[in-house]
Formats: C-alpha cells, sequence, structure tokens
C-alpha cells in the first residue's frame, strides 16, 4: 500500500516541475491543477524548502497538495516589476558573503542583512577571501564590521588556504537549512564546495559536463552536507531590491530607530526637519554619516516599494507635472 498523504521536502526546482524528499523516498512532482489555478501570485507556488503535502503516484511520481506554513521565506523584487518573487522557504541562516579584496563595502552588508531580517533569517557575514589581504587589513575591516554590526556574528575565510574554514563548519548544524547571498564572483560556490567536501568532485563534474541543461532547467537545488545541515544553491539575489522591509529597517537600524522616537514631529523625515533626533546625532558625530545616508536610501526603496501602483503612477504623474510646469516657467522667463 502507498502511503497516499505525505508530507515531503521540495529539494529541487524546476520549470513547472519539482524534485520533493522525505525520509522515506525521492519524488518527481507537479502540483494539482486547483492550485494552479488558484494561486494569486507568486508566492503560492512551491519554492525550494518548502515543506508540502504530497500523494503519491507511480513510479517515484507525486502531487503537491498545498505547502505547509512557511518558517521563513526570502524574496527579491522581480525585475523591473512591483511582484515578489520568493526564492527559498524555511531558511534558518543566510550567510551573507563579501571578499575582503574588491568588495568590501558597508552598505551593501547592510542592504542584505534587511532583506534577511525581513524574511526573518538569521544573519551570520563572511568575509572571504581573506588570503588576498594582510593580517592589518584583515583586523580593520573585521573592526569595521564589528562597529556598525554589533551583534552579528562573522566569520573570515579563505577558500585558498583553507582558513577559518573549519570555524565556519562549527557555525553550521545539522537539520538546518543555509543558504549563501552575495555578489557574483565572491566565493559563495567555492565555500559550498568546499564545505561538500567528497562530493566537491561530484558536483563539479556533474555541473561542468551538463553544464548547460542542468543551468537552463534548474532553478534551484538543496545539497546535503556531511553532517546531515542543508544547503540553498544559487539564490541569486544578486540584483536585491528592497521589499516589504518597513520593520527590517527598524531591526537592522536599531539605533537610528531609537532615535527617531526623540523627534519632535511624528511623521519626521529625518532630512531636514528641526527638532530631528537623528539629524542632531549626526552632527554631534554619534551617528555615522555612512550609517546615516544609507540608512535615509534603504527607507526610500522601502518606502517606495509600500506605496501602492496607483501612488506611485500618481508620484510619477505629479513629477511629469512638475518638470512640465518647470518647462513652461523656464519659456516664459527666456
Ligand atoms: P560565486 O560567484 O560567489 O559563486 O564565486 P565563485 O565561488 O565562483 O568564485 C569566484 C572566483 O574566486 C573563483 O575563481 C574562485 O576560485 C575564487 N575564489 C573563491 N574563494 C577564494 C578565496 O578564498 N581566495 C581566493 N584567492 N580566491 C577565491
Ligand atoms: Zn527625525
Amino acid at each position: 500500500m502507498r502511503n497516499q498523504d505525505q508530507t515531503a521536502q521540495v529539494v529541487a526546482q524546476y520549470r513547472g516541475k519539482y524534485r520533493v524528499r522525505n525520509d522515506k523516498n525521492e519524488f518527481w512532482a507537479e502540483i494539482t491543477g486547483k492550485m494552479m489555478f488558484t494561486a494569486e501570485s507568486k508566492t503560492d507556488y512551491p519554492v525550494v524548502g518548502d515543506r508540502v503535502t504530497i500523494s503519491e503516484l507511480e513510479s517515484n511520481h507525486a502531487v503537491i497538495q498545498g505547502i505547509l506554513p512557511r518558517k521563513t521565506i526570502l524574496q527579491r523584487k522581480a525585475a523591473g516589476k512591483d511582484d515578489v518573487q520568493p526564492i527559498a522557504a524555511n531558511i534558518d541562516v543566510a550567510f551573507i558573503v563579501q571578499a575582503a579584496d574588491r568588495d568590501f563595502n558597508l552598505n551593501r552588508f547592510e542592504r542584505y542583512l534587511t532583506i534577511i531580517n525581513a524574511g526573518k533569517i538569521e544573519p551570520v557575514i563572511i568575509l572571504n577571501k581573506i588570503d588576498l589581504i594582510s593580517k592589518m587589513e584583515l583586523d580593520e575591516n573585521i573592526t569595521q564590521i564589528k562597529d556598525r554590526f554589533r551583534k552579528i556574528e562573522v566569520v573570515a575565510t579563505s577558500v585558498a588556504d583553507r582558513s577559518g574554514i573549519e570555524k565556519l563548519r562549527e557555525v553550521i548544524k545539522k537539520g538546518k537549512l543555509y543558504c549563501f547571498v552575495g555578489s557574483s564572483g565572491v566565493g559563495k560556490s567555492s565555500i559550498i564546495n568546499e564545505l561538500l567536501g567528497k562530493e566537491l568532485i561530484k558536483t563539479k563534474s556533474i555541473s561542468t559536463s551538463t553544464k548547460k541543461g542542468r543551468h537552463a532547467t534548474t532553478h534551484r537545488e538543496l545539497f546535503v552536507l556531511e553532517n546531515g545541515a542543508m544547503v540553498v544553491d544559487n539564490p541569486g539575489i544578486r540584483e536585491v531590491g528592497i521589499v516589504n522591509v518597513g520593520e527590517a529597517i527598524i531591526n537592522v537600524f536599531g539605533d537610528i530607530s531609537e532615535l527617531t522616537k526623540e523627534c519632535k514631529f511624528a511623521d519626521c523625515t529625518h532630512v531636514h526637519e528641526s527638532g530631528c533626533a537623528v539629524l542632531a546625532a549626526l552632527k554631534s558625530g554619534e551617528l555615522s554619516e555612512a550609517k546615516y545616508l544609507n540608512y535615509i536610501k534603504l527607507k526610500k526603496e522601502a518606502d517606495y516599494f509600500a506605496m501602492s501602483s496607483l501612488e506611485k503612477r500618481q508620484k510619477n504623474r505629479s513629477f511629469g507635472r512638475m518638470v512640465k510646469n518647470f518647462e513652461k516657467f523656464k519659456k516664459k522667463g527666456s
């Protein structure tokens, strides 16, 4: 007798098809027609990491009946649209990776932190390629990171000389799901391969021999490390946009959020108002200018995203009118 109602986890995602797995078996799966027709947005479709209910069919096929509530969801703004696109579900920890030599940038860390925080995922910072900088530069970079992000764990690694890899392994726990985010070329795949150890060769040869086919069809895949922890391959949030992150900004910029409570006006934008506690802290040097500027920038993006499409159209239209009036004004003047 086949078990009709089972739960499983989505471990790979292809165009319209999924691989799902539970302790008994691994299946090829598709969603029900009903799920497809009732889906209102991309978030109603399963993604890698999702726990789903399935009914088993013949020869290791299954139908996905529904998605169980998500613990966390990592999503990005779909390129050029207002829509959000889920990347992976139920990730416990996201490693935010930067290369110590060229990529190092605190503002970029802050941007990723905001997205990770909005997904309710725990962040850990990885500074990779430390073989390419001096010990002094490394200390300076670590100090800068710790100053700006007090509570976040930082691991310094080099895949080239393997330093920090053991420390990274200690951070990674059995049964948890991890992902690596960061710009292209910072070493995410190299770190994952290093962690996969023996699997590395297999993974690499598979991906080189069938590179094209694999990349054309697989969206995303979940790998199991030796200790039973899982890693999501390539979340690909290079062009990360700020979505639904109002609350996350409050968390990431905790000290600024505290200051805003002291502002004279409840709707203070902290840009030009009198009695603004944030501007006062900036002036006194208590708040760094770099952090302040990044806060204003990310907040603007988040506010813009939160606006309805109608509001956006109106804003764009009123801007258009302003430009037109200005053109008229210029003509009259000349
Ligand atoms: P990804 O795009 O983030 O996945 O980056 P890759 O893993 O593809 O790495 C990009 C390049 O950086 C490759 O040529 C790697 O060999 C190299 N690389 C990765 N980690 C290190 C490191 O720790 N030190 C040095 N020197 N090079 C590295
Ligand atoms: Zn203010």
